[in-house]
């Protein structure tokens, strides 16, 4: 078997591994990028059309840095390509007062002095008039929020790497990785490959790469929902993407793509997968049935007709939050897993952080949070 030599080979070229070739190839290391598949495609967690991109971030203040990172890398791609990839659409956050996500909002954009609209129900039901809730539930607008393009980001990334001169093998799985003192060995089914560094960005096939080393990642099988819409209520720009924290769950979507209808899908929930081994997607009609629901109650103007469904992997940490950082005992392999469904947003950023955990110059202070060794040592 023949053994070629790189810099550093990224295996998985989705939504996090396309955007790490993009940034290694930009700082002229010889990258070798491998796929099982050819991406974009729909076997793993980066396709649906479209991905809701926020900076309000009610799950943790400590993202928001990351996103601002995020939001200067999809001005990057769309300067460096000619290609529209994120359309400012602005978000709606929905729901009770005391729940998590109206006051997490709040919190972050306070502390990093994001620009955000606060409304009552009644008035946020004037100025929408797509949407109802209950009269106690608040409305924030996230000004500077919208929609990613998932597959035309997952593809510019590609090719902007390509054009840096980044080796880039498509339906050429990993089969095996090894590390030496400084460098790795990655096997596939046609070449032995040696480089200096290693980035794993597998997405929800990360789980059997990761897990004998203490990192522990659920796969769920998640769903996506268009439902057909019979007038201009929830077209851009006038209607923005919406996120609902409801009694029965989380759901979001994006404004009505003509054509295609309105996206919807269940933040919560979603089927334990354990291996990503001859997994197909199937119909969820208990998911399917919530979503019907939550139109009839909070998106009234839309018809519960569905016009098409899409399966989808989340790749979960226990704490939700991802693994961004250097396998303790091989800091030649850099790991982006656990995106746990609410990563997409931040690719841009984590491709170039990737590239700095590869040439040892990250700030590791502002992914501590995001670490291996809070799984190895869980004591606080
Ligand atoms: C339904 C749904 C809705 C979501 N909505 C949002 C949202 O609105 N906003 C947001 O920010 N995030 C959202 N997310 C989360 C986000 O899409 C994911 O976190 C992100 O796409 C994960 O990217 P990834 O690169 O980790 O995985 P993937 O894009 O799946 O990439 C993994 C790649 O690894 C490749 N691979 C696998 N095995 C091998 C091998 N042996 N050798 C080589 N290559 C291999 C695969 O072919 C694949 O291309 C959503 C996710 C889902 C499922």
């Amino acid at each position: 078997m023949s053994v070629e030599t790189y810099d550093v080979i990224v295996v998985g070229l989705g939504g996090v591994g396309s955007s790490a070739a993009y940034h290694l190839a930009k700082t002229g290391q010889r990258v070798l990028g491998l796929d099982l598949y050819h991406p974009p495609h729909v076997h793993g967690s980066s396709h649906g059309r479209t991905r809701v991109i926020r900076q309000a971030y009610f799950e943790h203040p400590s993202y928001v840095p990351l996103l601002k990172r995020a939001y200067r890398g999809w001005d990057e791609v769309e300067r460096a390509s000619g290609e529209i990839v994120f359309h400012r659409t602005g978000l709606i956050e929905v729901g009770p007062e005391d729940g998590v996500v109206i006051p997490g909002v709040r919190s972050s954009a306070k502390q990093y002095e994001l620009p955000i609209e606060e409304f009552t129900m009644a008035d946020a039901m004037q100025r929408y008039p797509g949407i109802a809730g209950p009269s106690d539930w608040r409305v924030i607008r996230e000004v500077n929020a919208g929609y990613l393009d998932v597959e035309r980001c997952v593809q510019t990334h590609l090719s902007l790497a390509e054009n840096l001169g980044a080796a880039l093998r498509y339906g050429e799985p990993m089969v095996s990785w090894e590390t030496q003192p400084a460098s790795v060995s990655v096997v596939t089914d046609r070449a032995r490959y040696q480089a200096g560094s290693l980035v794993l960005a597998g997405g929800p096939w990360a789980n059997e790469w990761l897990a004998s080393h203490g990192i522990p990642l659920k796969i769920l099988r998640k769903h996506l929902y268009w439902f057909q819409v019979t007038d201009q209520t929830y077209d851009e720009p006038a209607f923005p993407c919406y996120f609902f924290e409801t009694p029965r769950g989380y759901f979001y979507g994006t404004p009505h793509d003509p054509g295609v209808g309105l996206k919807l899908a269940r933040h919560s929930g979603g089927q334990v997968v354990e291996s990503m081994q001859g997994q197909q997607h199937q119909p969820d009609e208990y998911d399917q049935q919530l979503c019907q629901d939550f139109i009839s109650d909070c998106l009234p103007a839309a018809s519960t007709t569905l016009s098409q469904w899409a399966g989808c992997y989340y790749t979960c940490t226990p704490d939700e939050n991802f693994v961004v950082d250097t396998l303790p005992d091989s800091p030649q392999v850099t790991l982006v897993a656990g995106l746990s469904g609410h990563g997409f947003k931040f690719t841009s950023a984590l491709g170039a952080v990737a590239a700095e955990l590869v040439g040892r110059k990250v700030d590791r202070q502002a992914i501590d949070f995001l670490s291996v060794k809070r799984f190895l040592d869980p004591s606080p």
